[in-house]
């Protein structure tokens, strides 16, 4: 077996593993505090020790999930929000230098949805929608085993369709986007913005306000909290039908600490896609959890790994003999 290592790069840590198989990797994880105050030379350099580490060498091979979007092709990443200096950044060819073997980039996201297309809930799938909610919305769509990246590598960002045309604006400035009002962080403000109408909840005086704390206020009946949940459920499911109609798929995955909310989502979701999606898409295609958690983009980076590189290396392997 190549030593081919996967690396999930976060703002805050860096996890690296070496891959035992096309999903799998090695029960020693590397772990490490990523350097992002130090600039991009410091964090790459980071990932590359992480990298040889979990290798026990120069590995034949890396893959790795960067926050923000980028162009795997090209290999540049054009900004990570928690990577300060990430900005028009050839990220593959420093860590490729820095690693001392061949290096695939790809948007974290994306890497962990094709894990869930592998190795969780969208196995089996030809069309793989994944959605991934958390403080923003992620996403990645995979056709037939392959990722859609489009034209500059920035395609299936699920979470920046319009909802409405005059809604809260979303993490990156868009009035009336989807993850304005479904995201962990648009939930919030909703919130925050009906009880600074003074509606009456026992969210009132709450601190920190957060999806979740709003989740479990729901949960106990409180109006302006379930509103608040079943506006973020259909704008959901109403994307999510406008998806089925344009790519025809036979699976969406929710994931991410706000999509794990399933008892709260997945009916109102369910009815907001049937508002928009056509019938016979709809009949054929299956709603459901994402299964890895947080291990999504780990597995994601080591299969990413052995895909983009486990044929050469085995050939080289096989050549050397
Ligand atoms: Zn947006």
């Amino acid at each position: 077996m190549p030593r081919l290592v996967g690396i999930d790069l976060g703002g805050t840590s860096i996890r690296a593993a070496v891959a035992t198989g096309p999903t799998t990797y090695a029960d020693r994880v590397v772990r490490c505090l990523t350097p992002a105050a130090d600039g991009p030379a410091a964090v790459i350099s980071a990932c590359a020790a992480a990298a040889r580490d979990a290798a026990g060498g120069t590995p034949d091979g890396i893959a790795i999930g960067i926050p923000g979007p980028l162009d795997p092709v090209r290999g540049v990443v054009f900004a990570a929000p928690h990577l300060p200096g990430f900005e028009s950044l050839p990220a593959r060819e420093m860590l490729s230098e820095a690693a001392g073997c061949p290096v695939a980039i790809h948007n974290d996201s994306n890497l962990a949805g094709y894990a869930e297309w592998a190795a969780g809930m969208g196995r089996g799938s030809r069309t793989f929608v994944f959605v991934i909610i958390g403080t923003g919305i992620g996403g990645a769509v995979i056709i037939d085993g392959t990722l859609l990246v489009g034209a500059a590598g920035t395609a299936a960002e699920v979470g920046h369709v319009p909802s409405s045309s005059d809604g809260p604006v979303c993490g990156q400035g868009h009035p009336g986007c989807l993850e304005g009002v479904a995201s962990g962080t648009g939930i919030a403000r909703c919130a925050a913005a009906a009880l600074g109408r003074g509606e009456r909840s026992r969210l009132q005086g709450v601190a920190p306000l957060t999806a979740s704390v709003i989740a479990e206020a729901a949960r106990g009946g409180d109006p302006l909290a379930q509103r608040v949940y079943a506006d973020a459920a259909r704008a959901l499911g109403r994307s999510f039908g406008a998806l089925i109609n344009i790519l025809g798929p036979d699976a969406i995955a929710l994931g991410g600490g706000v999509g794990s909310q399933a008892d709260l989502l997945e009916a109102p979701i369910r009815a907001a896609m049937a508002e928009i999606a056509f019938e016979t898409p709809l009949r054929n295609c299956r709603l459901g959890q994402a299964k890895l958690g947080s291990d999504a983009g780990l597995v994601g980076a080591v299969a990413w790994a052995v895909r983009s590189f486990g044929h050469q290396a085995s050939r080289e392997a096989a050549e050397a003999v």
